[in-house]
């Protein structure tokens, strides 16, 4: 056959592209590719068995994604970690990937508003009982642990109440009854708090948050013991919830600057909380770093930070005079998100319990004047001077 020039539309594909310069890159690329090729199929056989390293199918693993899990893994302390497109992705995964019908998980009223739709909608129509204990009743919360336990559910500080829950001593009851032990830390951050080494078999982020910290990707990861994580990374890449290389890169570059910015905000919190408790608008600031705090004991002894999240009443308990305020901040964006560099406000039927009605909301304890404030990086004058403007508009 005679040798001819390759055609454009082959060209077009292939061009550039036959040899990858991926050596001496001094930043994580962000690989795009679906698939990963093998011209050697004993070596393809070996990697999609996992006894080589390598990836196969991007929905299963990824490069990117993988520079991502092993930089939480080795913040959080854990074994082995992956994983998701979201939070509740991830929180969905270790939920539907561990337990099995007739199984009963025990937790608190107080979780996540996407979680607790689990627990109260989806888990019961596949026969796992779910038991919500009151948040900080931990007589309450080891007694029904007592009475059967497969998997222990836990987060602290709660969203947006601010509560704490004592990781030590309920780890220990729930390892005693044989539980899988899960805690949320996505309000702490791995600066602030450290599950594993308090007891937790399992401990998740919604890296949407701080992990990520600029409000740009979303994100899901859980770390711990290798033979739970590699149940969990089962379920998810049968699922299909698969965190995207562009957002593990932003992640990525967001988890750089991490210790920095917690740094920071547990700082501004601290200072924020303090100025809104001599507020002669405000009834009752929720704040762990506070020594009213009726949690704050157990967080002293368990974190090493308090953290960015507080949330604050209004003495005129409506929700019109909720809006009043959120309307009048410079500096904080009204959103239902947190974890940002920049401060974020918001009333939890909006934000965080927004898929529940009022009703729900009410019966978990959370009332409708409640202002949740996730402290950005910004100068602490520049956030109590915010806020004084903002409270004025109920004088
Ligand atoms: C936001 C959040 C989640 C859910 O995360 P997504 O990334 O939004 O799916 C779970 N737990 C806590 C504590 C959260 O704040």
């Amino acid at each position: 056959m005679k040798k001819h020039r390759t055609g454009k539309s082959t060209s077009s594909v292939w061009a550039g592209e036959e040899e990858y310069i991926m050596s001496n890159v001094t930043q994580v690329p962000v690989v795009h590719s679906v698939s990963f090729g093998y011209k050697d199929i004993d070596e393809w056989q070996q990697v999609a068995l996992g006894l080589k390293k390598g990836h196969i199918y991007s929905r299963n693993t990824n490069p990117t994604v993988a520079v991502f899990e092993e930089k939480i893994r080795c913040l959080e302390g854990a074994e082995a970690a992956t994983s998701a497109a979201t939070g509740m992705g991830i929180i969905s995964s270790v939920l539907f990937g561990l337990l099995a019908p007739g199984q009963r998980v025990v937790s608190v009223k107080d979780t996540y508003g996407g979680t607790n739709k689990i627990f109260t909608e989806f888990l019961p129509r596949f026969n796992v009982e779910v038991c919500l204990c009151p948040t900080t009743d931990h007589e309450a919360i080891e007694d029904e642990i007592r009475k059967g336990c497969d998997l222990l559910y836990l987060e602290t500080p709660t969203n947006p109440t601010i509560k704490i829950i004592d990781l030590e001593r309920l780890s220990r009851a729930g390892k005693k009854a044989g539980a899988v032990v899960v805690v949320d830390n996505t309000f702490a951050t791995p600066i602030n708090q450290q599950p594993l080494a308090l007891g937790a078999d399992l401990v998740l982020h919604s890296a949407t948050k701080f992990l990520g910290g600029h409000a740009d990707a979303l994100a899901g990861v859980v770390c711990g013991r290798r033979d739970l994580i590699d149940k969990v990374y089962h379920y998810r890449e049968i699922n299909g919830a698969t965190l995207d290389p562009m957002s593990a890169y932003l992640i990525l570059r967001g988890m750089k600057t991490l210790a920095l910015r917690i740094e920071r905000q547990n700082q501004n919190a601290l200072e924020i909380a303090r100025y809104l408790q001599t507020h002669p608008q405000v009834k009752t600031v929720y704040y762990p770093g506070l020594e009213t705090h009726e949690g704050h004991e157990i967080a002293r002894k368990q974190m090493s930070g308090y953290g960015a999240m507080l949330s604050f009443m209004l003495k005129e308990e409506t929700l019109a005079a909720v809006g009043k305020v959120i309307g009048g901040f410079r500096y904080a964006h009204a959103a239902a998100n947190l974890g940002a560099v920049e401060t974020i406000v918001g009333p939890p039927a909006t934000t965080s319990h927004v898929e529940c009605s009022e009703e729900e909301r009410a019966a978990m304890g959370i009332p409708e004047s409640l202002i949740r404030y996730s402290t950005g990086i910004e100068d602490a004058e520049d956030l109590k001077e915010d806020l004084q403007r903002a409270l004025a508009r109920l004088g």
